[in-house]
């Protein structure tokens, strides 16, 4: 019976025929979930696709076992707070080069997506690389798509609990080797795979492990293009960023239709047919499972995919290739490219500007860091002479990677007389705390509060140094008529 109060019925699949107009169609809210399973097609940009694919996947496997002087080149220390990378290391203090990269990152992704689209999302987001790699192995284990779509809707049988058991077997040990390597950058792999091997991992650890591994074979084996659809901000305000001549993946319609099946032998132009033979490969090739011939889709992640399985059936039919290729608005409506793309040329200022501050940054960057902590419990200690001393803490620290001695000096705009350290060495990659104090002499003139500098310089080639102001304080009572400045 049709519906007959208006309503509509969220969750419901129900369709009443709208044979009048006094009839209702149910229209439902929420989209059933179906399992998209799609063709493993080959071709040209495909195997593109898989090189990018190996590439990025061997570089994030072989990342925690490179070498550098008997440690981990790349070592996200974190209870440390120092972050290797080969020769050189960042500390928290750096944060700002940290910003700079991540505006780099942003900007080279705009820049990208104005020109190219989503060549990003399809070639080489981290979800749609281990997508298919998790796809690859479910193949190899339950066939093809008309294999695994026929395994799906066969019932429960000792074969079928097998195939699925080893697949999702083969998977977790994908997503452990995915979230053991990404752990391995914040603690050396060797010793993370030693403590696993000698069940010892910490608490933290194990729960990054077991976490990041859930998070792997959930987003990446499970929910796949649900992910891109549903989940990825990326997805949903990239369209913002398109021009009339960002690449995108188009169906030539003006070609392609009217679209139909024939042979092999018949003259399409005689039949009044486009060089769409509607085979629907494209569709079953899609990895969102659209149809790209009605346009463009916010779910089109640029994958190709469709691209290569068309150009195959042109080729199977004798036609000229790229019905469905990459082109842009412009190009599908045959108008010229134009010169001025405004938000394209923002963006890359943007992005040069920002890359060579950072660039500029790092050239000038000196690898040795200095902090002055005040004494925070006291702000002076005045003696029964009427001399005054502050006391600091330095924090030193030696950014390379080799030890280095360093020698503490501190001027002051009074005369002051420094009591402490003056020459250290320190480690490579490490911080050390020195605790200085600094005294000015009984009815030593100048202001209550005056200006003091400290300096820590390397000992030795090449000539490193770096000052810091901080401040010497003294009652108001403390201070004569008569003083003067001069250094400590
Ligand atoms: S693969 Fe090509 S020929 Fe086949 S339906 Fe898609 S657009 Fe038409
Ligand atoms: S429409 Fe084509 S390019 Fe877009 S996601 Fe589907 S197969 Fe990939």
């Amino acid at each position: 019976m049709p519906v007959t109060d208006g309503s509509v019925r969220a969750g419901s699949d129900e369709r009443a025929p709208a044979e009048n107009t006094n009839d209702f169609q149910v229209v439902s809210l929420y989209e059933r979930w179906r399992k998209i399973q799609y063709l493993w097609v080959k071709g040209r940009f495909q195997s593109l696709r898989r090189f990018a694919l190996g590439v990025l996947v061997a570089v994030f496997y072989i990342g925690p076992w490179l070498r550098w002087e008997g440690r981990q080149a790349i070592w996200l220390n974190l209870p440390e707070r120092k972050f290797m990378f080969w020769e050189t290391t960042f500390w928290p203090q750096d944060f700002v080069l940290l910003a700079l990269l991540l505006v780099i990152a942003a900007f080279t992704l705009f820049v990208f997506t104005v020109a190219a689209g989503r060549l990003w999302c399809g070639f080489a987001c981290p979800q749609t690389v281990w997508t298919l790699c998790y796809v690859w192995i479910e193949r190899k284990i339950e066939g093809g798509r008309y294999q695994r779509i026929k395994l799906d809707q066969a019932p429960w049988t000792a074969a079928k609990f097998a195939k699925k058991g080893l697949k999702y077997l083969c998977w977790a040990v994908l997503a452990l080797s995915v979230s053991v390597t990404f752990v391995g950058y914040f603690t050396p792999i060797e010793v993370l795979l030693r403590e696993i091997a000698e069940l010892t991992v910490g608490p933290w650890e194990a729960f990054a492990i077991f976490g990041l591994a859930g998070a792997s074979f959930l987003f990446s084996g499970v929910l796949r293009e649900q992910v891109c659809l549903h989940m990825c901000p990326y997805a949903r305000f990239q369209s913002v960023m398109f021009d009339r001549d960002t690449l995108i993946v188009s169906y030539d319609a003006r070609r392609g239709e009217p679209r139909g099946g024939r042979s092999r032998r018949v003259d399409p132009d005689a039949q009044g047919l486009g060089s769409c033979v509607d085979c629907g490969l494209c569709v079953r090739a899609c990895p969102t499972g659209i149809d790209i011939r009605d346009g463009l889709q916010y779910e089109c992640i640029t994958c190709a995919a469709c691209i290569d399985v068309c150009n195959g059936v042109m080729d199977k039919m004798g036609y000229a290739p790229d019905l469905i290729r990459f082109s842009s608005e412009n190009q599908d409506e045959g108008v010229p490219k134009a010169n001025r793309r405004l938000r394209l040329w923002s963006y890359a200022a943007v992005l040069l500007t920002v890359s060579g501050i950072l660039v500029f940054d790092l050239a000038t960057r000196v690898p040795l860091g200095l902090d002055i902590i005040r004494d925070r419990g006291r702000l002076y200690r005045e003696s029964w002479d009427g001399s005054v001393e502050n006391t600091y803490t330095l924090l030193i620290r030696n950014m390379e990677q080799h030890p280095h001695t360093y020698e503490i000096s501190a001027e002051g705009e009074i005369p002051l007389q420094y009591s402490g350290v003056k020459r250290v060495e320190i480690e490579g990659g490490s911080q050390v705390s020195i605790p200085i104090s600094l005294m000015s002499a009984p009815g030593a003139g100048g202001a209550p509060n005056s200006s003091v500098e400290f300096t820590v310089e390397k000992v030795g080639e090449p000539v490193r140094s770096v000052t810091k102001e901080s401040r010497f304080l003294r009652p108001l009572e403390s201070i004569s008529e008569s003083g003067s400045s001069g250094d400590a």
